[in-house]
């Protein structure tokens, strides 16, 4: 294990860019009409705001491939590399998210060429992939924090390193690298690379500590502004709203229980200081022929308060900060009538991109949702659908997007997904945790699919496979399913158990006529209650060919869910519609039968499904009698769920492993990424991401790309780490549904043989691939075979 990132090479970045795309499969192309970004041509104003996805140079090509054309460049400042010590984990991004790491861990001089050999890549890669103006993209520095830091000649170096590269030896190496790959570029010409501006940064956004003098704040900025010639950002804090807006804005989307240290209010700059120094810089700015505005905003520290993260303290972002900000550029506009340029970063997504656009704040740059399921493909869908047209700042829009974020679900708190209890296995991983979650293990993915395609008889069957009483589970079950679904990582769970219902409603009747008594096996089970768990082991036991009795001591089916379930207690139906299914399949149910010995019943199987309360009366006080099952709450002997009692009555017949079925790759990867709310139930099913088939969900998260999708002919891709890149940021454990981290568990590739013996997880140095970690398999072998083919050459120059 080694903490240390080590960069790729420019032609291997550019190689790699064009053979796999850093795991962006499907790279955004943008035909529109650039925006002009303070004299500059921006294809759209969306981009990816300082922070892990823009600290190396791959991060930043897969995010001009997934649709970014705005960069801002990880923060730098004068502690650096090894000097700079960031504990990790360093991200916990599950539902609002946090961090410990806020400026780059490279030496200032490597994160520049960083910066430098993406700025040339994403020029060729523009165009010998015709994504758009290879010229239409921006690179906007940001730097913290003190005004003797950002004076200092390292951070000097850096700034104008960046404001003209021509004389730095990154760039002219990266294009004479450029030059020497030109026979493999079917479109890029030796003209197109000497037009490679080595101008790459005119703006900057200016990070300032958290109680930083205004006097500092703006001596800072006045600096970039006057000395360096940068149009100049100020990333101004949330502190700026005072602590009771703060609290009451946190409080009501009920992220109430976080602690802060509320000095932070006292030393933080004020409103009415920010106020009258930012027209200062206004007139600055325009006497220097250069712009200023604001960044909105920094994060919000808080008191940590779990075990993710370490330390005292750990900053803000992602959903419960978007109001915060959002509430700093209304305060702001106010007092500025539009006249103060706003450009964004607090916790915007998908869901949120287009209204704040229309606001007149741009270009908005997003890191939190990136680092959620779907990763830089989130920029996929943001930047095909944001407006071209810029219009004015407006308070009155602003306050109204304010108030939408208290009526959407998606930005409040909510509990973490549940993960599976056990460990990723090393190969072919992955699983359906609606699947796995449910105590029956319903095909989920399957049925929502037949679903969405209309095949509602289709659907139903999938489901029958497994549940026997899909009409009472789609009325009052737990939906275990739902609070593990994969989708809470995105927008919303989808609506799995309203599926069922409505696929239950709809196919029922059709079912009634068509369904096929199976042939008899010629052995008899008497079931004694029909409640629950009756219910469903007559339904299975009538499936499997048995000849099945239920004996039930009063006039009707469903035990006691009438009594506890509230909507069962007004309605029968669904009750009803499952016994009719289970009838049609030939069983008989005796009603006003009680049972007082089970001597009576003459069957080669007798089920005991009698509730919490009767069975140790029938069976006395042998818990135990031979040909005599006990199913149901009386197992537990006390209440649980109808789902719980169809599993035990299930697992007397079988137990039901997950069911992997091929998905087109190509369908599973236009979803990656997507927000999308739940709108219409039949089509349900678009929303689903088929998980028992696809998951690669470490792969999408990593900022660094340290995480590979590997093809080796497997129904799935192989998941391998590369440990060169991985910083240890933690962010891939957070979205792996098992209970593991894909960073320390999955094969794992090492750029030394020292970094390979200094490590535990399974994995191999490529220099010595017959030295390997962890157990050797025919997949490790072909896996490795993969791996030192050409097309993997990139990973042993690291
Ligand atoms: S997205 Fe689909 S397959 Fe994945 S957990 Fe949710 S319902 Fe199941
Ligand atoms: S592999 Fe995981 S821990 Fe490593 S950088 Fe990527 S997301 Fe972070
Ligand atoms: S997140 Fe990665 S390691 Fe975990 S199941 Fe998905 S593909 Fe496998």
């Amino acid at each position: 294990m080694n903490e240390r990132m080590y960069p790729i090479d420019f032609h291997w970045l550019v190689e790699t860019a064009l053979q796999d795309g850093f795991g962006i499969d499907d790279p955004v192309k943008l035909s529109a009409k650039p925006l002009d970004y303070l004299g500059h041509p921006l294809e759209v104003g969306l981009g990816i705001a300082a922070g892990p996805q823009t600290q190396l140079a791959q991060n930043l090509i897969a995010g001009y491939l997934a649709g970014a054309r705005f960069f801002e460049l990880k923060t730098v400042q004068t502690l650096d590399g090894e000097d700079l010590p960031v504990a990790k984990p360093c991200i916990d991004a599950r539902d609002e998210a946090y961090n410990v790491e806020w400026s780059t861990e490279l030496r200032v001089p490597d994160a520049m060429n960083e910066y430098i050999k993406a700025w040339v890549a994403i020029h060729i890669l523009a165009k010998e992939l015709s994504l758009g103006d290879p010229k239409a993209f921006v690179f906007n520095m940001s730097v913290g924090y003190t005004y003797e830091g950002i004076t200092s000649k390292k951070i000097d170096d850096f700034l104008n390193g960046l404001i003209d590269a021509s004389q730095t030896e990154c760039f002219q190496d990266c294009l004479a690298q450029a030059e020497q790959l030109l026979p493999k570029l079917k479109h890029v010409t030796r003209e197109d690379l000497a037009n490679i501006s080595p101008h790459i940064c005119s703006s900057i956004a200016l990070s300032t500590l958290h109680g930083a003098k205004p006097e500092e704040i703006e001596q800072i900025a006045g600096y970039l502004i006057e000395e360096k010639g940068l149009s100049t950002y100020v990333k101004c804090n949330p502190t700026l709203l005072g602590e009771a807006k703060v609290q009451a804005l946190l409080k009501g989307l009920g992220f109430g229980r976080l602690a802060y240290d509320p000095d932070h209010f006292k030393n933080d700059l004020k409103i009415e200081d920010a106020e009258v120094m930012f027209h200062r810089l206004l007139d600055r700015a325009r006497a220097k022929g250069v712009h200023f505005g604001v960044k909105l905003t920094n994060t919000f520290p808080v008191k940590n308060t779990d075990d993710v993260l370490e330390g005292d303290e750990k900053y803000l972002s992602g959903k419960a900060l978007y109001p915060l900000s959002l509430s700093v550029a209304i305060e702001l506009n106010k007092r500025f009538n539009g006249q103060l340029p706003m450009s964004y970063s607090g916790g915007a997504d998908a869901l949120s991109i287009n209204q704040l656009f229309d606001c007149g704040i741009w270009p908005i740059t997003v890191c939190t949702t990136l680092l959620k399921s779907g990763g830089y493909y989130r920029l996929s869908q943001m930047a095909k659908n944001l407006p071209q047209e810029v219009v004015s700042l407006d308070t009155a829009k602003m306050e109204a997007l304010l108030e939408e974020v208290f009526s959407n679900p998606a930005y409040y708190s909510r509990p973490w997904v549940k993960k599976a209890d056990y460990k990723v296995p090393l190969h072919q991983c992955g699983i359906a945790p609606c699947q796995d979650e449910c105590p029956i293990h319903q095909d989920v993915d399957g049925y929502l699919e037949q679903m969405t395609k209309g095949n509602l008889d289709e659907a139903f069957d999938i489901i029958l496979r497994d549940n026997a009483l899909p009409a009472i589970t789609g009325d009052c079950c737990y939906a275990y399913c739902e609070s593990s679904c994969r989708r809470n990582h995105y927008d919303q769970p989808l609506e799995i158990r309203s599926a069922k219902a409505y696929i239950t409603e709809k196919a029922h009747a059709k079912h009634l006529e068509r369904i096929v008594t199976p042939e008899p096996n010629g052995r008899k089970v008497a079931i004694v209650g029909a409640g629950a768990a009756g219910m469903a082991a007559a339904w299975y036991f009538g499936q499997a060919g048995y000849s099945v009795d239920v004996y039930e001591a009063t006039d009707r089916a469903g035990g006691i869910l009438p009594y506890v379930v509230k909507s069962l207690k007004s309605h029968r139906r669904p009750i009803d519609l499952d016994l009719a299914r289970i009838k049609a399949l030939g069983v008989r149910f005796h009603m006003n039968h009680p049972v007082s010995s089970l001597d009576d019943l003459k069957a080669d199987l007798k089920v005991l499904a009698t509730g919490s309360q009767v069975t140790k009366k029938l069976l006395g006080e042998a818990p135990e009698l031979e040909g005599t099952i006990k199913i149901g709450d009386m197992t537990r002997q006390k209440y649980s769920s109808v789902v719980q009692c169809m599993a035990d009555a299930k697992e007397l017949l079988e137990l039901v492993s997950s069911q992997s079925r091929p998905v087109d790759r190509k369908t599973v990867v236009a979803k990656k990424g997507q927000l999308q709310l739940p709108v219409d139930l039949p089509q349900e099913g678009d929303r689903c991401l088929n998980c028992s088939s696809h998951c690669e969900s470490c792969v999408d998260v990593c900022p660094n790309r340290a995480n590979l999708a590997v093809d080796v002919g497997e129904p799935k891709r192989e998941i391998v780490h590369v440990d060169a890149l991985c910083n240890y940021c933690g962010n891939c454990e957070a979205f792996c549904p098992y209970d593991s981290r894909p960073y320390m568990e999955k094969f794992t590739v090492y750029r030394s043989q020292e970094d390979f013996q200094n490590s535990v997880q399974p994995g191999v140095f490529l220099g010595e691939p017959d030295k390997i970690r962890g157990e050797r398999t025919k997949i490790t072998d072909k896996l490795i075979e993969v791996l030192l083919s050409d097309e993997y050459a990139w990973l042993r120059d690291l």
